[in-house]
């Protein structure tokens, strides 16, 4: 078209859009949900404006809040519209095409190492899998603030904008046009694009109708001869007493199949968190999960949970614990406030970028909020500041940590990773290790709790897991550690470093280890940050037993103490230029001679090494 403006597409975008467009990957299918995702979501947007300006839905089919999908098979289109909020001219610009996502070249790199599309929605590039069947792509979109456009492309490098002056006007919304590849055949059957529907986007908000063909009965008048119908057929002159002259015997109709073309509403529009848990079975929590969560691999969730609160603030809420942690977790954690619920009110999606629900630690968890309490035509900002979230925070942090003590209490097994791979092996894995699993993946969001989340701080302790000198090979725990302490036994002990092997041959252990003591091997950096908040556990202190303070019981120090009084006062003076506090006769050496160990209020040698090379 003459009139098209060419744009390139960002260089990132397009490496994207040639890896799809060359894909062998057998399961193309997933291009469909991720456009009935992309019409969902800007159904949610329009609906979401619609609470404070009810004008934006315009009238008639326009206001229709719903998605349609057609087919051409002479012409082998398959076209998706949606009613939602549309695209400016500026938005398809930026939106489809030259503007890079952060997750653009993380996909690439994951398509290309994994061979896995199934993520692509999780990285924000789910577009472009049009072109893994379509060679040939028309975006028609209309949107309040501006005229029709048509933005176009067959996946050579560029994309065309036209004002679109042929379409029929769409009134608001977006129609997706895919000029099917000569492979994709499959797609243009009715019963595949149901088949599909049913399988990955049952839980979508909006009714999603096909343009489909039935046949269906119809009742025409019987003729002596069948061979000849629409010429002849007997137009009687009729009158009031038809009836009446139809003599019995003679049949005056019969059926004959007709096709013909309807809406047909593939979707059943139900909440599943508006169900009473126990009529949700696993599976369906399990797809809901996928859904949610844009991850439609094979893989369960690792726990969920589903409840109400009632009283004052009124809600209901599902949790999920995914199956893995995503790709991006830590890198992103200071910078990154989003949480992965998603909140509705009185069932109207608001916001999964709503940074009040869940504190950042808990950012791991996907879920859903609803809440019949919150007022629903006030903007974003307003709802924020809402006093009822407060609470409701209050109730999603607790029950979130019910559902991961619960994990550990449904299946303590600890072993570690090394020996949950075994278990993987010899296929007997259904339970077994959840929590060391669950450990594995979002430990370090635990820890980053007991840093962050003060009035949680003994709850979150309960959840920590770690190895020390008597856990052999194995995952234990605070409670687990005081259970074994020996009598009279105040402190818990622990180390820091980089790795157990090395923490366990450590000088600082020799004697506590001789004498029977535990001394827990926490070798994440994060410990060191950690035991700066964790201070005590059940009335009992944490001692660092590379520091000074160390008490085991133990006879003759003080002599000894007594004995070597003058030398130590030499050997004081001596490294004072050395910057030594003290020199001090100590219990905790049982072969090497002596040892340098920190201030209680110092930086551990550790710590030292840590900030030396800023690894957190
Ligand atoms: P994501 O949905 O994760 O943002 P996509 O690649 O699926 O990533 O879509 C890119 C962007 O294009 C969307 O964020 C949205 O702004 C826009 N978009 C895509 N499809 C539609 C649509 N049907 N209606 C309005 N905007 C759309
Ligand atoms: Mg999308």
């Amino acid at each position: 078209r003459s009139s098209a403006e060419k744009f390139e597409f960002q260089a990132e975008v397009s490496r994207l859009m040639d890896i799809l467009i060359n894909s062998l990957y057998s399961n193309k299918d997933i291009f469909l949900r991720e456009l009935i995702s992309n019409a969902s979501d800007a159904l949610d947007k329009i609906r979401f404006l619609s609470l404070t300006d009810k004008e934006v839905l315009g009238d008639g089919d326009t206001a229709k809040l719903e998605i349609q999908m057609k087919l051409d098979k002479d012409k082998k289109i398959l076209s998706i519209r949606d009613r939602g909020i549309g695209m400016t001219k500026e938005d398809l610009i930026k939106n489809l095409g030259t503007i890079a996502k952060s997750g653009t070249s993380a996909f690439v790199e994951k398509m290309q190492t994994s061979g896995d599309l199934n993520l692509i929605g999780q990285f924000g590039v789910g577009f472009y899998s049009v072109y893994l069947v379509a060679d040939y792509v028309e975006v028609i979109s209309k949107h309040n603030d501006d005229k029709q456009y048509v933005w176009e492309s067959k996946a050579d490098g560029a994309f065309a904008i036209s004002e679109d002056t042929w379409n029929e006007p769409l009134g608001r919304g977006t129609e997706i046009r895919l000029h099917l590849r000569e492979e994709a055949g499959e797609y243009l059957e009715e019963s595949k694009l149901k088949d599909l529907v049913k399988r990955y986007s049952e839980f979508i908000n909006f009714p999603i109708n096909l343009w489909s063909t039935k046949e269906i009965d119809v009742e025409v008048p019987a003729d002596e001869d069948d061979s000849t119908e629409e010429e002849d057929k007997p137009e009687e002159e009729d009158t009031e007493k038809g009836d009446d002259e139809e003599s019995e015997d003679k049949p005056k109709t019969k059926t004959v199949k007709e096709t013909t073309q309807e809406w047909e509403l593939l979707n059943d529009v139900k909440a599943i968190w508006l169900r009473s848990p126990k009529d949700v079975t696993d599976e369906e929590y399990t797809k809901f999960y996928h859904s949610l969560a844009k991850d439609f691999g094979e893989e369960k969730p690792m726990s969920w949970s589903h409840f109400s609160a009632e009283g004052d603030v009124e809600f209901k809420a599902v949790l999920f614990v995914p199956p893995k942690a995503p790709h991006d977790l830590y890198e992103s954690y200071y910078n990154n406030n989003k949480s992965n619920l998603k909140l509705y009110v009185r069932r109207v999606f608001i916001s999964d970028e709503f940074d009040e629900l869940l504190p950042k630690y808990l950012n791991f968890l996907k879920g859903l909020v609803d809440s019949d309490t919150l007022p629903l035509n006030v903007s974003r900002e307003m709802l924020q500041q809402h006093s009822s979230l407060k609470t409701i925070k209050k109730k999603l942090i607790r029950k979130a940590l019910d559902m991961i003590r619960k994990l550990y209490e449904e299946d303590p097994d600890e072993s570690t990773d090394k020996d949950k791979k075994d278990i993987e092996e010899s296929g007997d894995n259904e339970k077994k290790g959840q929590y060391a699993r669950f450990w594995n993946e979002f430990g370090k969001s635990i820890k980053l709790g007991i840093i962050e989340d003060a009035a949680n701080r003994n709850r979150l302790a309960k959840l920590l897991r770690f190895e020390s000198s008597k856990s052999d090979g194995k995952l234990t725990s605070l409670d687990q550690y005081i259970s074994r302490m020996k009598s009279g036994q105040k402190d818990i002990f622990y180390i820091t470093g980089s790795d157990k092997e090395q923490l366990a041959k450590s000088p600082f252990l020799e004697r506590l280890i001789k004498k029977g003591y535990e001394v827990i091997y926490f070798t994440d950096p994060v410990d060191e940050y950690l035991m700066q908040y964790l201070m005590d556990y059940e009335d009992r202190k944490f001692q660092n037993v590379s520091k000074e303070g160390v008490k085991i019981a133990d006879s003759g120090v003080k002599e000894l103490k007594e004995a070597f009084k003058d030398l130590t006062k030499w050997w004081k003076s001596a490294l004072a230029s050395w910057n030594v506090d003290d020199v001090k006769v100590s219990n905790r050496l049982a072969d090497t001679p002596c040892v340098v160990v920190t201030n209680k209020y110092g930086w551990s040698g550790n710590m030292e090494r840590i900030m030396h090379s800023q690894t957190l």
